[in-house]
């Protein structure tokens, strides 16, 4: 005997001895799961109502009768035989058996029997009790994810990639945001899969999921929809030009050749892109446009994106192509040539008149886009991580102009750089500043450094120990466009900054707008009582000036005194000034 049969035995002895008889009667009457007793010569004698409802008999109809009349007939009698011997000599038996119900339908049932004896051991009832069938979790678990991958390349399939779609799309119309789905075709795979055969199409496809989701984030959604039709969404896209960079990473990833049971295959993606929300708001529109995109795609010679609205193919393609240029002009930087030039724009001390620094400012002379404002590319710099070799070339270049204004006799002028947030993220910054300042023996009051107030502001943890790094080297820092953000008094105070920018927007309608002059002069309030000194930016107009003088501005900078120009133009106008104030 089993330790649980014995186990099992033994309750029914002892522990059920304290219960009264209408316990376990009740305990009978309304289980869940069908049971039936019969006396020890196997006629039923009690049923329940659940074994009612599960067999389609009445309660009348089942006692007094042998328990074969629940059976299905599908076991053998050399099944029955097992479970009598085992029965017998366990007194218990457990095991799934088909039962047939009144009207001729089969279940599968797990049937427990266990023998109940009399005090002196002979057979006193058989109990059976019938339950549910548990589910196989291994089982159950790969049919649902059958359900919904694609077993060849184990992407999401077509129900999945729907139900999905379908949940992003409510979370961009919650936040606001916009998304992007992308259907990609295979340019050459029907005629791979003709030519080589299935097994190599298929491990083509296999290869090409791979890729596809090495190109997209781990909260991107790639699936595949059809034989060789894949899509890529992209949830909570910032901007169109996020989906055209994942779509040129997707063409120029999968345009690599593969090697596959001894071929090399070629498998170019034609990319139809379509946009939430301007293409469409729900999952069928989205599909259907990105489908229309996809054969633009193909009739545009294929092994290329479109979109479905065709501005956004203007815009993403003239945005694309000034990022491809941007890149290759960092990367041809020499020191004789380079599309990248500084200019300088002079800074004046408001009541001498005096020239204290210049601002330097990049210029970009692109042979395909003519000169770009710098604050278009800077724009693409940023986002593109491009930014940091450019940014290091700025102050490197910087210092050697420096270099040179000084060796031709200018003294005492300060050169202002404007350093982007991300600059401020790598502690690297200090390293190249010490070495530009120290390969061109440079002092730290030559340079001084500008942050927007929204570079100071983001990240402060970081971006404060080094700005308080650069202020220990001696490096004087300003915010940048001042008044644009949303900095906090309390916060400014513990930043190492000597100067605060004025943005020109206020500036521009000082005379005309009161609110601008409001700002103005609480601004050089502030500052001052902070104990920092206030540039003005953008003074065009004498009135401009003669209003920030009045409010005691320290420094003031804009087309009034100078516009920004080329390095010799400014050494020149440094001598000019400096040779002007020595003979007065
Ligand atoms: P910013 O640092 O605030 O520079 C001042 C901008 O105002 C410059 O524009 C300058 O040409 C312009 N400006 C100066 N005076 C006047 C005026 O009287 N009237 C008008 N209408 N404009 C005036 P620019 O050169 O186009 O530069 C734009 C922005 O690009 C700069 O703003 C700065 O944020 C960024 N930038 C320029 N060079 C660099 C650089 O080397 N690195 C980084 N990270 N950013 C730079
Ligand atoms: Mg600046
Ligand atoms: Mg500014």
């Amino acid at each position: 005997m089993t330790r649980t049969t014995a186990a099992r035995n033994a309750e029914h002895r002892q522990d059920k001895a304290p219960l009264s008889e209408k316990v376990f009667q009740r305990a009978f009457e309304h289980s869940n799961e069908g049971m039936l007793v019969t006396d020890s010569g196997q006629l039923i004698v009690a049923v329940n109502d659940a074994l009612c409802r599960l067999s389609g008999y009445s309660a009348g109809e089942l006692i007094g009768q042998n328990p074969r009349i629940l059976s299905s007939g599908r076991a053998t009698p050399e099944f029955y035989a097992a479970l009598w011997q085992t029965l017998n000599t366990e007194d218990y038996w457990e095991g799934e058996i088909w039962n047939k119900q009144k009207d001729g339908a089969n279940y599968l049932r797990f049937v427990r029997i266990s023998v109940v004896r009399k005090v002196d051991g002979s057979i006193g009832n058989y109990v059976a009790n019938f339950s549910e069938i548990e589910a196989n979790h291994e089982v159950a678990d790969r049919l649902a994810y059958l359900a919904y991958h694609d077993p060849l390349t184990n992407l999401p399939n077509r129900l999945a990639f729907e139900s999905q779609l379908a949940q992003s799309l409510r979370s961009c119309e919650r936040d606001g945001k916009q998304l992007a789905l992308m259907l990609i075709d295979l340019d050459n795979f029907k005629n791979i899969n003709d030519t080589l055969g299935h097994h190599v199409g298929d491990l083509l496809l296999q290869s090409v999921a791979q890729r596809l989701r090495e190109c997209v984030r781990g909260s991107d959604l790639v699936a595949r929809i059809g034989g060789d039709e894949f899509v890529v969404v992209l949830p909570e896209i910032e901007a169109p030009l996020a989906a055209a960079r994942v779509a040129s990473k997707i063409q120029s990833n999968l345009a690599d050749s593969y090697r596959i049971a001894d071929h090399v295959l070629y498998a170019t993606p034609s990319i139809g892109i379509s946009l939430y929300p301007i293409d469409g708001s729900d999952p069928g529109t989205l599909l259907r446009n990105a489908d229309t995109a996809m054969y633009h795609a193909k009739n545009a010679g294929r092994n290329n994106h479109q979109f479905y609205t065709a501005r956004m193919n203007e815009a993403s393609g003239e945005r694309l192509a000034m990022e491809n240029e941007l890149r290759q002009a960092i990367a041809a930087i020499s020191p004789e040539r380079s599309e990248f030039a500084l200019h300088f724009q002079p800074q004046i001390e408001t009541v001498s008149g005096r020239v204290l620094g210049v601002e330097a400012l990049l210029r970009w002379n692109n042979p395909k886009f003519g000169p770009v404002s710098p604050l278009r590319f800077i724009a693409i710099a940023e986002e593109t991580g491009l930014i940091q070799p450019l940014g290091d070339w700025v102050i490197w270049e910087t210092c050697r102009l420096v270099r040179v204004m000084k060796k031709q006799g200018i003294r005492g002028i300060r050169v202002a750089i404007n350093i982007s947030a991300q600059q401020l993220r790598h502690e690297n910054l200090l390293l190249l500043v010490r070495g530009a300042l120290a390969c061109y023996d440079l002092e730290p009051q030559d340079i001084e450094f500008e942050v927007t107030e929204s570079t100071a502001m983001d990240n402060p943890e970081m971006t404060l120990s080094i700005l308080d790094q650069l202020a220990a080297m001696g490096i004087v820092l300003a915010i940048d466009d001042f008044g644009t953000g949303y900095s906090s008094l309390a916060y400014l105070k513990h930043l190492p900054i000597k100067r605060l920018k004025l943005d020109r927007s206020f500036v521009t309608d000082i005379e005309t707008d009161a609110n601008d002059a409001a700002i103005c002069t609480a601004t050089i309030a502030l500052g001052h009582s902070l104990g920092l000194e206030l540039v003005a930016e953008g003074v065009e107009t004498e009135a401009q000036r003669d209003f920030l003088a009045g409010l005691g501005c320290d420094i003031l900078q804009g087309y009034l005194y100078s516009r920004p120009m080329p390095f010799d133009d400014t050494v020149a106008y440094l001598k000019a000034h400096q040779a002007a104030r020595a003979s007065n």
